[in-house]
């Protein structure tokens, strides 16, 4: 059965409805299924290989080629590793079929902290080790930054789950969307939005454009590789995992479809 997370006030059946939404949505629906579907083009062919190989932090990494020429993007999961919605669709996405360009994938970035169900994994905090004008500060971190700088990319999303709502919990990001100054982190807030229902105004998307002197995984993709990066966060507070889930991966298929990785346009 399908756990309901139930508004106090009202009775509103949360996350199923939220959840089901997206199905209704001509844009959202489209990119989608842009990305689930072999292009025209060909097959796209996919290669796995383990990152950090050896070592407790041995992770998959997958590489999905489109049979176009068109630009590189890294989707990471996992990098906090009780962020359960990013991880499944890390790993959805490591299935899907770019119409152009080169698709890289790690689901489960930091992945002895997503075997333990928590944030960090054994040196603390993976998504502050990256700071400016330094080498990463761990072997984890290195490991995945020397793939980051192999792949160079031009496109980087970071996938997160925040408790809370902004504005509600002083705490807490809520629903949003981080992003580099030249991504376009308003326009994938509002396509986002599009699946949030009106009686949740709280969960509009935030988009905000980030310091790239920080230290964390995308702001680094930015600063040092000029990668359009983005850092995604849905929220636990009333969304049940499966809306969670369904906001996460309309948040990967429109990155990658406003940045050339996807022909929805050529949907029917
Ligand atoms: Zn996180």
């Amino acid at each position: 059965m399908r756990r309901r997370t139930i508004l106090a006030a009202g009775g509103v059946v949360v996350g199923s409805v939220t959840a089901g939404l997206a199905s209704r949505l001509p844009t959202a629906h489209r990119s989608l299924s842009a990305a689930r579907r072999p292009g025209d083009a060909g097959e796209a062919s996919t290669n796995a290989e383990p990152l950090l190989p050896g070592t407790d932090h041995e992770t998959t990494l997958y590489e999905i080629d489109a049979p176009r020429d068109g630009p590189t993007a890294m989707v990471f999961g996992g990098v906090h590793g009780d962020e359960r919605s990013g991880i499944v669709v890390a790993r959805q996405v490591a299935e899907w079929r770019p119409d152009a360009g080169t698709l890289v994938v790690v689901p489960e970035t930091n992945r002895v902290a997503v075997e333990n169900g928590e944030r960090e994994g054994v040196d603390g905090d993976l998504n502050r080790h990256f700071p400016a004008d330094r080498e990463p500060l761990t072997d984890l971190a290195r490991g995945i930054w020397d793939a980051v700088e192999r792949y160079d990319p031009d496109v980087v999303l970071d996938l997160h789950r925040s408790l809370g709502i902004r504005g509600l919990h002083r705490e807490f990001v809520g629903q949003a969307v981080y992003h580099s100054p030249d991504a376009r982190g308003e326009e994938l807030a509002a396509a986002l939005d599009d699946a949030v229902p009106w009686y949740l105004p709280f969960h509009r998307f935030a988009a905000s454009e980030t310091n790239l002197s920080g230290p964390l995984l995308f702001q680094k993709a930015a600063r040092e590789l000029g990668a359009s990066a983005y850092l995604f966060e849905t929220t636990e507070f009333l969304l049940d995992r499966e809306a969670r889930v369904e906001l996460t991966r309309l948040a990967a298929a429109h990155v990658l479809d406003m940045h050339g990785l996807l022909d929805a346009e050529g949907e029917r």
